[in-house]
């Protein structure tokens, strides 16, 4: 029988993407949507490929009929709250949708009584700032949330293991760095750089990005070396926890670098400035966040194929068609 893959989250950054990688593969692949807030322009060419269901994982009568509905093989949790500025203003929202929503699902699963392998999409947000002598940071480093958002995926995170533990249910958690590319929203720092850009090329802006805190360092992952590591996670790994990330040093960047490099690539006929604007300042921020990603990758034999100045063209590239087609 073939696999019966269900996305929560399809229509938004990651899942759409794990979509548009899932059809190249011999499953079938369903996809939650809210019946009226979807972003479903990141699905819309795949409309027809995808069988998508109506539902919100808050509600938990509606997610048992989805899932008795989808009976899946295999999920990919991606659905989320995942805006980390927005959580201060609406902790209690964040904890609705990324723990509560969780639990839904795994109780829908357990409710319809079925077996499918599941992948939490957990964040290395969780663990906060770790101190210089911590890093690279592992699996076992204590996890120090420095915001709301990462205080529900934790929450996430956990009730994930213990419906493992307590039931035996296959899941698996991956604790992944920074994921960027095409179709991330622009309240997000890379893809508001390149949207800005992108605009300042179109004769929208005036020649000025202005951006956050930029000091930051990431281990940047694009989103087509993600979607693959996804998949391998639930072939091959067993229900555990993983920290996902290239370790190579040169996926580790600063949004600065980024900022920079979009600059460069940018067709603009003149000079193009940085100003920080308070307004974009988070209350606090993750200084660096790099990992040592081995257990993982000594599972799948994974490593990230695409290059950081691969993953800036890409993403300017999406704003520049996204701005042309006017798909606001
Ligand atoms: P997005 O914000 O782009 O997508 C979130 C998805 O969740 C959307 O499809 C959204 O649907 C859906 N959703 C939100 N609320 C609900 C709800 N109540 N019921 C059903 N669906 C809902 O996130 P990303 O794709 O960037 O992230 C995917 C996952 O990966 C998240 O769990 C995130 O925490 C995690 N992650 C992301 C990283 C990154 O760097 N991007 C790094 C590590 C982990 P709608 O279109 O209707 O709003």
């Amino acid at each position: 029988m073939k696999d019966r893959v269900l996305i929560t989250g399809i229509t938004g950054f990651v899942g759409s993407h794990m979509a548009d990688y899932l059809l190249k593969k011999d499953v079938k692949v369903f996809g939650l949507k809210r019946w009226n807030l979807s972003r479903l322009r990141n699905v819309r060419h795949i409309l027809r490929e995808v069988e998508l269901v109506d539902c919100d994982l808050t509600e938990p009568l509606g997610t048992y009929e989805m899932i008795r509905k989808v009976r899946p093989t295999k999920i990919f949790h991606f659905a989320a709250q995942s805006f980390i500025s927005q959580s201060w203003n609406h902790p209690l929202l964040y904890m609705d949708v990324n723990y509560r929503g969780t639990v839904n699902l795994l109780e829908a699963v357990r409710s319809v009584g079925i077996s499918p392998r599941i992948l939490i999409a957990s964040s290395v947000a969780m663990y906060g700032d770790v101190q210089k002598e911590d890093l690279p940071m592992t699996e076992k480093t204590p996890l120090n949330p420095l915001n709301p958002y990462a205080v529900s995926k934790i929450a996430q995170d956990y009730i994930g293991y213990v419906y493992h533990k307590t039931y035996g249910m296959h899941v698996l958690r991956t604790r992944a760095f920074n994921i960027e590319g095409p179709r991330r929203d622009k309240i997000f720092g890379l893809p508001w750089y390149a949207y800005q850009v992108a605009q300042i090329e179109a004769g929208s802006q005036s020649p000025i990005i202005k951006s956050g805190y930029v000091g930051a360092k990431r281990d940047f992952i694009h989103v087509y070396d993600i979607v693959e590591a996804y998949w391998l996670a639930l072939e091959l790994c067993k229900p555990d926890v993983y920290l996902i990330g290239s370790e190579k040093k040169k996926a580790i960047h600063t949004f600065d670098e980024a900022i920079k490099g979009l600059i460069k690539l940018s067709t603009y006929n003149g000079k193009i400035n940085h100003e920080i604007d308070e307004i974009y300042v988070r209350p606090t921020n993750e200084t660096v966040v790099v990992g040592d990603c081995r257990k993982f990758e000594e599972v799948t034999g994974w490593e990230p194929k695409h290059s950081f100045y691969k993953l800036l063209g890409d993403v300017l590239d999406y704003w520049r068609g996204f701005i042309r087609e006017d798909l606001y």
